[in-house]
């Protein structure tokens, strides 16, 4: 059994709080050689204990925290053992989802629901086909979003341009005057869905990355490099040292976004950057899942996405960055609806879509290291503090509430299998005003 975060079914009270030793040794025996020598045998088995003993202080200090907060959202109780000391209910100011792909036309109207049901605003992103290049072609976007929800639905769609070879400065210079758009976002040529329109070199671009910083539209960067002969494993860190560092570099005033950060590299690189510059976001299954859970008792395709799951050190690192408190680090769900046939095919599509439960998810993942406490700083106000927007006023609530996840939801003519089908979430979103 391979998912060291949440392979029980009881995740949300008897095993929340972190990994079992077994668990830990597990991942860590999955990177053992058979052959090694005794002494890395040993070195491995001092470095899974170091790890319990880590864990072990990280859940001590939260111990104390939720203890805390579980007085407060239900004073009359005394809690007597770790898994009563958890808080029956979470309300939060209400969150956004800086990183949501709606798509268009009947899959849009089958999916936008979920994400207004639980967000404020989301930044949407321009893959369709044709992309939205063009500030016109975000209005009318933006419209068809709107149209598809109910009347009145406080939703705010944030749009952003598709960065091309081609952009200019004046089309930047429209798309900030509109008022709509909220970002520009570069994909590398041939990087993940619908991306073959994107950028093939940088260069190209200069005019377009100056208007940016001229308006103050930041750059959203789907952070892996596409030469074909690096290891798709490897894609996201190579990105950074080659492309982002340079590029930031040559435009010292150019504020980004690291989009789904799936890496301890891509940590270290957002925390070594001015923290009103370079922000990341992280996403649902990034947080929750390694790239074991693409292969656990046959081929997943429901997991695969792009950047591609990771190894579980790296899971680790994203869980430290989400819950240090970091202004650095914000939602994203990359929620990426594809239909269920496109994705369970020879050549499966990239994305998994978690709009159904993304603050459940999340809340699940910040529950799992003890930090509760972190969530409302990551999913409602680091965001808009990035963006420059104001937080939102309406508030949110979760209750400690077991729920299965469907198996499937509609998807145009066809369905969706959202992340985490037929398993169960131990929080339920419930709104409030
Ligand atoms: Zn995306």
């Amino acid at each position: 059994m391979v998912f060291p975060a949440v392979q029980s079914t009881n995740i949300s009270r008897s095993s929340q709080g972190g990994h079992s030793i077994s668990q830990l040794c597990g991942s860590s025996q999955a990177k053992d050689n058979m052959n090694l020598a005794k002494v890395s045998q040993v070195q491995s088995a001092s470095k899974c204990l170091h790890q319990v003993l880590r864990l072990a202080t990280l859940q001590r200090a939260n111990l104390r925290s939720l203890t805390v907060r579980a007085s407060v959202a239900a004073p009359e109780r005394r809690q007597e053992s770790v898994s009563k000391q958890s808080p029956e209910s979470l309300t939060i100011t209400q969150p956004d989802d800086w990183h949501l792909h709606l798509r268009d036309g009947p899959a849009m109207q089958s999916c936008v629901q979920h994400s207004a049901a639980q967000f404020g605003r989301a930044i949407i992103m321009p893959n369709l086909k044709p992309p939205v290049v063009s500030t016109e072609d975000a209005i009318q976007y933006r419209q068809r979003i709107l149209s598809a929800l109910p009347k009145d639905t406080p939703f705010q769609p944030l749009m952003t341009l598709y960065l091309t070879d081609k952009t200019t400065a004046d089309e930047i210079r429209k798309a900030k005057e509109s008022g709509i758009v909220y970002a520009v976002k570069l994909y590398p040529a041939g990087a993940t869905t619908n991306s073959a329109a994107g950028v093939t070199s940088l260069d190209k671009c200069m005019a377009a990355l100056e208007a940016m910083v001229e308006h103050g539209l930041p750059l959203l960067v789907h952070g892996e490099v596409t030469d074909p002969s690096v290891d798709i494993f490897d894609r996201e860190r190579l990105f950074l040292d080659r492309v982002l560092a340079p590029l930031l570099a040559r435009l010292p005033d150019l504020r980004c976004v690291v989009e789904h950060a799936t890496t301890k590299e891509a940590v270290e690189f957002v925390r070594s950057q001015d923290a009103t510059r370079v922000g990341a976001t992280v996403t649902p299954q990034h947080l929750l899942l390694n790239r074991n859970a693409l292969f656990q008792g046959g081929v997943r395709p429901h997991h695969f996405c792009l950047p591609i799951l990771k190894r579980e050190e790296h899971r680790e690192a994203l869980l430290g960055a989400v819950t240090s408190g970091s202004p650095q680090f914000f939602l994203g769900t990359d929620s990426a609806p594809h239909e269920r046939g496109t994705k369970e095919a020879p050549c499966g599509c990239a994305g998994c879509f978690s709009a159904h439960a993304a603050l459940e998810l999340y809340a699940t993942a910040f529950e799992e290291v003890g930090a509760l406490d972190k969530l409302e700083g990551f999913a409602s106000f680091f965001g808009p503090d990035f963006y420059r927007l104001p937080r939102n006023s309406k508030k949110v609530t979760l209750r400690r509430q077991t729920w299965t996840v469907p198996d499937e939801y509609p998807f145009a003519t066809g369905t969706v299998v959202p992340l985490f089908a037929g398993r169960e979430l131990g929080w339920s979103l419930q709104q409030s005003t």
